[in-house]
């Protein structure tokens, strides 16, 4: 199986790669945050809970995310492969997938970082916010505390695949398709 997480900032662009890397190497796509937001959507407990702290650009607890995330792994039981976006997001979390990949005799097989500066991401995400109707795109304050919340407890994870020889930066500036292309040329160099 070919795993991959797709990691960087807010504003990174992990979606937009991601929807393009799915079609190209037939991966099942699986989005943290999208999960939530069509909870909060179809108004499920798990959606209300989500909301409280996506509203404040927080973490929602790993118990809940995890939970979420081998579920939605579970009902794939055909996939090819996975492409985790948006998840591990915490130490606890990538133990958490470590373990539980394990159990079914796979693993992590790499995982590719999107590299921009906090200035783009600010900018990008604003923009975002006029179209896409998220509201935690739209305020200053909440974009400022994702990317905090990213820096001290998401960033440590670069480190956490370095010490087992599985993390690749990735150019994240520049145009959506040499991005892609980027993106394409390492994983085909890896597998
Ligand atoms: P972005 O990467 O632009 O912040 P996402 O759509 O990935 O957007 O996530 C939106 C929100 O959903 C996050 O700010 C967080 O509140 C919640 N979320 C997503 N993934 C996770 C995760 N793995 N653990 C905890 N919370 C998460």
């Amino acid at each position: 199986m070919l795993n991959l997480v797709l990691f960087g900032p807010p504003g990174a662009g992990k979606g937009t790669q991601a929807a393009r890397l799915v079609e190209k190497y037939h991966l099942v796509h699986l989005s943290t945050g999208d999960i939530f937001r069509s909870n909060i959507k179809e108004g499920t407990d798990l959606g209300q809970l989500a909301k409280s702290y996506i509203d404040k650009g927080a973490l929602v607890p790993d118990e809940v995310t995890i939970g979420m995330l081998e579920a939605e792994v579970n009902s794939n039981s055909n996939a090819k492969g996975f492409i985790f976006d948006g998840f591990p997001r915490t130490s606890a979390q990538a133990e958490a997938l470590d373990a539980f990949l394990s159990s079914k005799d796979t693993e992590v097989s790499f995982m590719l970082a999107l590299e921009v500066d906090e200035n783009e991401l600010i900018t990008r995400l604003l923009e975002r916010g006029k179209s896409s109707g998220r509201a935690d795109d739209q305020d200053a304050g909440i974009i400022k505390n994702r990317i905090q919340v990213y820096e001290n407890e998401t960033a440590v994870l670069k480190t956490y695949y370095a010490n087992q020889n599985k993390f690749f930066g990735i150019e994240g500036v520049g145009s959506i398709e040499s991005i892609t292309l980027g993106l394409c040329k390492a994983i085909d160099t890896l597998v």
